[in-house]
């Protein structure tokens, strides 16, 4: 029997705040354990928590980026259960009254979009760790790390329209994508800042009910969210052909060795114990506030995609390179504006030779070669006084020297020569050092043209525009017999 993937994802995504979710405590990663915690995000008997308004101005914006609903009123709710890493024995989320519901996500190069089913703020918890900063191991204990406790969190659940690996994946780089445009988070997977849940289940093709699923915890890469699901896709299908039924459980994915392993049965709500927090009054957003952050959406990808094809004339993947990033976007653009005739051009500059220049050297496009330096270049090249080759080499040089390219191409002696008689000259002494070649040619072996132009390329020290040294020794060797 043939089987579908179905797969939904619950994605937790850290919020870029100044402080945490209920108290003044700094947002921030990386700092010593436990120096980042208040009786408030401890939980401590007679505090009492404050809504961050900035988190609920990202947790917006974010929603209306997805095309959500943000609703006017919702309400926090305690989630209560015990783990070390939360203090209080119970995370403040939302149940059933989200910040926002619906939206959706159109998946890369596809019409198929993925539909959002709700998106809610929360908190964080702490962090266990199971060996001593530095690596030293502890053989039976654990450590706990309060910092993270209370750290804004959005989480968005998706509904189960994924039908695999790849789909997730994409859906999950394109939901990056978006927070990275929105400036609501920095999106780092490496430090946690997003975290995904992959809930995989597999039905027989043709079947509309959805079958029993597995969830995987914890996911923190893009990578690891695609082996995860493959995994469970094939440990399910194996299950199902020898005739057993799936357990719905929670499992945990084990990076090292690829697989992954039952953690526990299968919580439903009601384990929770969930209740509207009585120490926190209902989230109310008035229309006006509402009105406002609408207004500073900035345009997002997949507009600016569509733009910048029509606008600039370019190719739907030049379009899609180009805005992947928002800086990256926002360079080209305001080099476009200095060359508005050259926009394809510039477009060609910035996709390869910019985004090669930055990834070996690491950089962020911030660092790159300042728009007004590299549209001086591409000009010169436009106007044919530097050859493509000779360009890319003035680019690398001027990329930290700090040189106008201008200074760079004549202490390179790069200028292109398109003096013809000059041109001729070189043309003819090839022709004169290569007789025997020049001979071929004559009798109507064609070809030699190409290895005299390169001797006289050679000659120029490849100041001269191939195609006008062509003309040259065409000119030098008389025409081709007939
Ligand atoms: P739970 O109550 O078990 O957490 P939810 O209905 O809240 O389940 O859904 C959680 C996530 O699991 C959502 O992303 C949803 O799309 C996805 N999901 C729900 N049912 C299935 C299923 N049968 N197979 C795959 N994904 C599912
Ligand atoms: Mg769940
Ligand atoms: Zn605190």
């Amino acid at each position: 029997m043939s089987f579908e993937a179905v797969i939904g994802l619950e994605v937790h995504v850290q919020l870029l705040t100044a402080s945490k979710m209920f108290c003044r405590c700094p947002n921030v990663f990386g700092a010593e354990p436990n120096t980042l915690i208040c009786p408030v995000c401890l939980g401590y008997p007679g505090t009492l928590p404050v809504a961050n308004r900035q988190a609920v101005d990202l947790a917006t914006t974010l929603a209306l980026a997805l095309g959500c609903t943000v609703k006017e009123h919702s309400v926090f709710a305690r989630k209560n259960y015990f783990y070390p890493d939360l203090p209080k024995g119970y995370q403040i989320s939302q149940f059933d009254q989200p910040l926002a519901e619906g939206g959706s996500l159109a998946l890369t190069g596809e019409d198929a979009r993925i539909r959002i089913h709700r998106l809610h703020l929360e908190e964080d918890a702490g962090k266990l760790l199971h060996e001593v900063p530095g690596g030293r191991p502890l053989p039976g204990q654990s450590l706990v790390d309060f910092n993270r406790c209370g750290v804004p969190l959005v989480e968005i659940v998706s509904e189960p329209d994924l039908r695999s690996a790849e789909q997730a994946q994409d859906y999950l780089q394109t939901l990056h994508q978006v927070l990275l445009y929105t400036r609501t988070s920095d999106g780092n997977m490496e430090e946690g800042s997003l975290r995904c849940d992959a809930n995989v289940s597999l039905r027989p093709r043709g079947e509309q009910r959805l079958g029993t699923k597995a969830e995987v915890k914890n996911l923190n890469s893009f990578r690891n969210v695609a082996r995860a699901i493959q995994y469970e896709i094939q440990r399910q299908t194996r299950i199902l052909e020898a005739g057993q039924v799936v357990a719905p459980e929670t499992r945990s994915f084990e990076a090292g060795e690829g697989v992954t392993r039952t953690l526990r049965g299968k919580e439903e709500a009601h384990d929770y114990r969930y209740f509207p927090d009585p120490d926190l009054p209902p989230l109310q957003l008035t229309k006006e506030r509402l009105a406002t952050l609408v207004a500073q959406l900035p345009e997002l990808p997949w507009t600016r995609r569509r733009r910048f094809a029509e606008q600039y004339g370019l190719s739907a993947i030049d379009a899609r390179e180009l805005t992947s990033a928002r800086e990256l976007a926002e360079y080209f653009e305001s080099a476009v504006a200095l060359l508005p005739g050259a926009a394809k051009a510039v477009a060609n500059w910035i996709v390869n030779e910019v985004r090669r220049e930055l990834k070996e050297r690491r950089s962020e496009v911030r660092e790159a070669l300042p728009v007004e330096r590299l549209v001086a270049l591409v000009a010169m090249v436009e106007r044919g006084e530097l050859s493509s080759s000779a360009a890319k080499e003035v680019f690398t040089a001027i990329w930290t020297s700090g040189e106008n390219p201008q200074a760079a191409v004549d202490r390179l002696g790069l200028r292109q020569v398109s003096d013809e008689s000059q041109i001729q000259q070189w043309a003819d002494s090839t022709v004169a050092a290569f007789p025997a070649q020049a001979e071929q040619y004559r009798s109507g072996k064609a070809q030699v043209l190409g290895f005299l132009v390169g001797q006289a390329m050679k000659r120029s020290s490849g100041s001269a525009q191939p195609a006008a040294v062509q003309a040259a020794l065409q000119k030098s060797l008389g025409p081709l017999p007939s």
